[in-house]
Protein backbone atom coordinates (compact mmCIF):
# COMPACT_ATOMS: atom_id res chain seq x y z
CA UNK A 1 0.00 0.00 0.00
CA UNK A 2 1.02 3.80 -0.61
CA UNK A 3 0.29 5.74 2.12
CA UNK A 4 0.33 9.66 2.66
CA UNK A 5 1.07 10.66 5.29
CA UNK A 6 -0.36 14.42 6.78
CA UNK A 7 0.75 16.06 9.67
CA UNK A 8 -0.27 19.28 11.25
CA UNK A 9 -2.06 21.43 13.88
CA UNK A 10 -5.32 21.95 11.72
CA UNK A 11 -6.59 24.51 13.57
CA UNK A 12 -8.69 24.61 11.90
CA UNK A 13 -8.35 22.33 8.96
CA UNK A 14 -8.99 23.97 5.80
CA UNK A 15 -9.61 23.53 1.93
CA UNK A 16 -5.99 24.57 1.26
CA UNK A 17 -5.08 21.20 3.03
CA UNK A 18 -8.01 19.03 1.80
CA UNK A 19 -7.32 20.04 -1.45
CA UNK A 20 -3.29 19.65 -1.46
CA UNK A 21 -3.75 15.99 -0.19
CA UNK A 22 -6.41 15.17 -2.56
CA UNK A 23 -4.35 16.29 -5.58
CA UNK A 24 -0.85 14.53 -4.15
CA UNK A 25 -3.04 11.06 -3.39
CA UNK A 26 -4.05 11.44 -7.12
CA UNK A 27 -0.59 12.76 -8.69
CA UNK A 28 1.50 9.72 -6.76
CA UNK A 29 -1.52 6.90 -6.45
CA UNK A 30 -1.54 6.72 -3.37
CA UNK A 31 -3.98 4.19 -1.50
CA UNK A 32 -4.57 6.79 0.98
CA UNK A 33 -3.69 9.43 2.98
CA UNK A 34 -3.51 9.58 6.59
CA UNK A 35 -4.30 12.91 8.52
CA UNK A 36 -2.32 13.08 11.50
CA UNK A 37 -3.54 16.12 14.40
CA UNK A 38 -0.74 17.46 16.27
CA UNK A 39 -1.35 16.43 19.81
CA UNK A 40 -1.12 19.06 22.72
CA UNK A 41 2.42 20.53 22.63
CA UNK A 42 4.03 22.18 25.30
CA UNK A 43 4.62 25.53 23.94
CA UNK A 44 1.22 25.45 22.50
CA UNK A 45 0.37 29.08 20.92
CA UNK A 46 -3.12 30.23 23.32
CA UNK A 47 -4.76 30.44 20.15
CA UNK A 48 -4.64 26.41 19.63
CA UNK A 49 -7.50 24.63 20.62
CA UNK A 50 -7.49 21.32 21.98
CA UNK A 51 -6.09 18.31 20.37
CA UNK A 52 -10.04 16.87 20.68
CA UNK A 53 -11.90 19.96 18.73
CA UNK A 54 -9.00 19.34 16.03
CA UNK A 55 -9.42 16.04 15.93
CA UNK A 56 -13.13 16.28 15.43
CA UNK A 57 -12.68 19.12 13.03
CA UNK A 58 -11.11 16.67 10.34
CA UNK A 59 -12.56 14.04 10.87
CA UNK A 60 -15.79 15.50 10.22
CA UNK A 61 -13.86 17.10 6.67
CA UNK A 62 -12.46 13.83 5.57
CA UNK A 63 -15.64 12.11 5.69
CA UNK A 64 -17.41 10.76 2.57
CA UNK A 65 -13.49 10.52 1.15
CA UNK A 66 -12.39 7.05 1.00
CA UNK A 67 -9.21 7.56 0.70
CA UNK A 68 -8.96 9.65 3.50
CA UNK A 69 -8.65 8.85 7.06
CA UNK A 70 -7.62 10.02 10.27
CA UNK A 71 -4.99 9.21 12.93
CA UNK A 72 -5.35 9.76 16.39
CA UNK A 73 -1.41 8.61 17.15
CA UNK A 74 -0.39 12.07 18.15
CA UNK A 75 -3.72 13.45 19.44
CA UNK A 76 -3.59 10.22 22.17
CA UNK A 77 -0.21 10.40 23.32
CA UNK A 78 0.78 12.23 26.23
CA UNK A 79 3.37 14.63 25.53
CA UNK A 80 5.07 16.39 22.42
CA UNK A 81 5.00 14.04 19.79
CA UNK A 82 7.84 14.25 17.49
CA UNK A 83 7.06 13.52 13.63
CA UNK A 84 10.54 11.13 13.72
CA UNK A 85 9.00 8.68 16.49
CA UNK A 86 5.43 8.97 14.72
CA UNK A 87 6.87 7.59 11.63
CA UNK A 88 8.75 4.92 13.13
CA UNK A 89 5.03 3.88 14.65
CA UNK A 90 3.52 4.16 11.51
CA UNK A 91 6.01 1.92 9.97
CA UNK A 92 5.37 -0.80 12.37
CA UNK A 93 1.92 -0.53 12.49
CA UNK A 94 1.77 -0.50 8.38
CA UNK A 95 4.56 -2.95 7.96
CA UNK A 96 4.99 -3.70 3.36
CA UNK A 97 3.69 0.02 3.27
CA UNK A 98 5.23 2.80 1.73
CA UNK A 99 4.99 6.16 3.58
CA UNK A 100 5.10 9.40 1.83
CA UNK A 101 4.92 12.08 4.62
CA UNK A 102 3.65 15.62 2.58
CA UNK A 103 4.50 18.68 3.88
CA UNK A 104 4.54 22.27 2.07
CA UNK A 105 7.42 24.26 1.70
CA UNK A 106 6.94 26.42 4.36
CA UNK A 107 7.21 23.16 6.54
CA UNK A 108 10.12 21.60 4.61
CA UNK A 109 11.85 24.74 5.00
CA UNK A 110 12.02 24.51 8.99
CA UNK A 111 12.78 20.85 8.50
CA UNK A 112 16.25 21.40 9.74
CA UNK A 113 14.80 22.37 13.08
CA UNK A 114 12.84 18.84 13.82
CA UNK A 115 14.38 16.12 15.60
CA UNK A 116 16.24 14.27 13.74
CA UNK A 117 15.67 15.29 10.04
CA UNK A 118 17.87 12.85 8.68
CA UNK A 119 16.09 9.47 10.09
CA UNK A 120 12.72 10.79 9.18
CA UNK A 121 13.61 11.31 5.21
CA UNK A 122 15.08 7.59 5.62
CA UNK A 123 11.94 6.52 7.24
CA UNK A 124 9.53 7.60 4.38
CA UNK A 125 9.35 9.32 1.23
CA UNK A 126 8.92 12.86 1.37
CA UNK A 127 6.46 15.05 -1.26
CA UNK A 128 6.59 18.61 -0.73
CA UNK A 129 3.98 20.82 -1.77
CA UNK A 130 3.70 24.37 -3.24
CA UNK A 131 1.84 26.77 -1.06
CA UNK A 132 1.38 30.76 -1.68
CA UNK A 133 3.47 32.94 -0.41
CA UNK A 134 6.58 30.18 -1.17
CA UNK A 135 8.33 29.20 -4.46
CA UNK A 136 10.17 26.46 -5.15
CA UNK A 137 12.90 28.52 -5.51
CA UNK A 138 12.96 29.11 -1.71
CA UNK A 139 13.76 25.71 -1.12
CA UNK A 140 17.27 26.38 -2.94
CA UNK A 141 19.39 26.71 0.04
CA UNK A 142 18.14 23.49 1.87
CA UNK A 143 20.79 21.12 2.04
CA UNK A 144 18.41 17.97 1.13
CA UNK A 145 18.47 19.98 -2.52
CA UNK A 146 21.82 20.04 -2.98
CA UNK A 147 21.54 17.80 -6.29
CA UNK A 148 18.51 20.01 -7.71
CA UNK A 149 19.20 22.22 -9.96
CA UNK A 150 18.08 25.95 -9.90
CA UNK A 151 16.56 25.29 -13.94
CA UNK A 152 14.13 22.71 -12.35
CA UNK A 153 13.11 24.50 -9.39
CA UNK A 154 12.46 27.88 -11.79
CA UNK A 155 10.55 25.31 -13.94
CA UNK A 156 7.98 23.93 -11.10
CA UNK A 157 7.38 27.83 -10.06
CA UNK A 158 6.51 28.52 -13.58
CA UNK A 159 4.83 25.22 -13.72
CA UNK A 160 5.75 23.98 -16.82
CA UNK A 161 6.64 20.81 -14.83
CA UNK A 162 4.06 19.67 -11.56
CA UNK A 163 6.22 17.19 -10.78
CA UNK A 164 9.58 16.43 -9.95
CA UNK A 165 11.52 13.30 -8.42
CA UNK A 166 14.84 13.10 -6.90
CA UNK A 167 16.72 10.76 -4.36
CA UNK A 168 16.78 12.58 -0.65
CA UNK A 169 18.74 9.86 0.82
CA UNK A 170 20.01 5.90 0.62
CA UNK A 171 16.39 4.68 0.59
CA UNK A 172 14.14 7.33 0.15
CA UNK A 173 12.82 9.83 -2.95
CA UNK A 174 11.80 13.15 -2.57
CA UNK A 175 8.74 14.60 -4.73
CA UNK A 176 8.31 17.71 -5.34
CA UNK A 177 4.67 18.34 -6.22
CA UNK A 178 2.78 21.37 -7.66
CA UNK A 179 -0.37 21.64 -6.22
CA UNK A 180 -3.70 24.43 -7.29
CA UNK A 181 -2.87 27.11 -5.05
CA UNK A 182 -5.27 28.22 -2.35
CA UNK A 183 -4.12 31.10 -0.17
CA UNK A 184 -5.88 30.46 2.82
CA UNK A 185 -4.15 29.27 6.09
CA UNK A 186 -5.40 28.49 9.75
CA UNK A 187 -4.60 31.70 11.03
CA UNK A 188 -6.40 34.07 8.13
CA UNK A 189 -9.36 31.83 9.08
CA UNK A 190 -9.40 32.30 13.02
CA UNK A 191 -8.35 36.42 12.42
CA UNK A 192 -11.34 36.37 10.19
CA UNK A 193 -13.89 34.48 13.25
CA UNK A 194 -11.92 37.16 16.15
CA UNK A 195 -13.02 40.11 13.88
CA UNK A 196 -16.76 38.40 13.56
CA UNK A 197 -16.50 38.17 9.88
CA UNK A 198 -17.53 34.84 7.93
CA UNK A 199 -15.50 31.90 6.94
CA UNK A 200 -17.85 30.74 4.65
CA UNK A 201 -16.23 29.07 1.20
CA UNK A 202 -12.64 28.34 3.11
CA UNK A 203 -13.59 25.42 5.31
CA UNK A 204 -16.00 22.57 4.43
CA UNK A 205 -19.87 23.59 5.93
CA UNK A 206 -19.68 20.77 8.86
CA UNK A 207 -16.08 22.70 10.30
CA UNK A 208 -18.01 25.63 9.85
CA UNK A 209 -21.10 24.48 11.62
CA UNK A 210 -18.37 22.56 14.36
CA UNK A 211 -16.36 25.59 15.05
CA UNK A 212 -19.44 28.05 15.59
CA UNK A 213 -21.49 25.49 17.56
CA UNK A 214 -18.32 25.14 19.85
CA UNK A 215 -18.16 28.76 20.11
CA UNK A 216 -14.08 28.51 19.07
CA UNK A 217 -11.85 30.91 18.46
CA UNK A 218 -13.91 33.59 19.23
CA UNK A 219 -11.71 36.08 21.66
P1 LIG B 1 -1.29 28.31 10.65
O1 LIG B 1 -1.83 29.41 9.77
O2 LIG B 1 -1.92 28.23 12.00
O3 LIG B 1 0.23 28.32 10.70
P2 LIG B 1 -1.61 26.33 8.50
O4 LIG B 1 -2.75 26.79 7.68
O5 LIG B 1 -0.22 26.56 7.97
O6 LIG B 1 -1.71 26.90 9.99
P3 LIG B 1 -0.90 23.66 9.44
O7 LIG B 1 -1.82 22.77 10.18
O8 LIG B 1 0.20 24.32 10.20
O9 LIG B 1 -1.85 24.79 8.76
O10 LIG B 1 -0.33 22.97 8.14
C1 LIG B 1 -0.22 21.58 7.97
C2 LIG B 1 0.43 21.32 6.63
O11 LIG B 1 -0.40 21.79 5.57
C3 LIG B 1 1.79 22.01 6.43
O12 LIG B 1 2.67 21.10 5.81
C4 LIG B 1 1.47 23.19 5.52
O13 LIG B 1 2.57 23.54 4.71
C5 LIG B 1 0.32 22.63 4.68
N1 LIG B 1 -0.60 23.69 4.23
C6 LIG B 1 -1.29 24.54 5.00
N2 LIG B 1 -2.04 25.37 4.26
C7 LIG B 1 -1.82 25.05 2.97
C8 LIG B 1 -2.30 25.57 1.71
N3 LIG B 1 -3.13 26.61 1.65
N4 LIG B 1 -1.86 24.99 0.58
C9 LIG B 1 -0.99 23.93 0.63
N5 LIG B 1 -0.50 23.41 1.78
C10 LIG B 1 -0.90 23.95 2.94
Amino acid sequence: MKLGIFGGTFNPVHYGHLRAAEEVCGKLSLDKVLFIPAGKTPFEKPETVSAVHRFNMVKTAIKGNTRFQISDIEVKARGKSFTVDTMKKLGKLYPGSELFFILGIDAFLDLPHWKQPDTLLNLSHCVVTSRPGYTFTDLMPSPYLRHVSRAVLRKMDAGSMDLFCFDISESQKCFLCRVTSLNISASYIRNLIISGENIKYLLPDSVESYIISHKLYKK
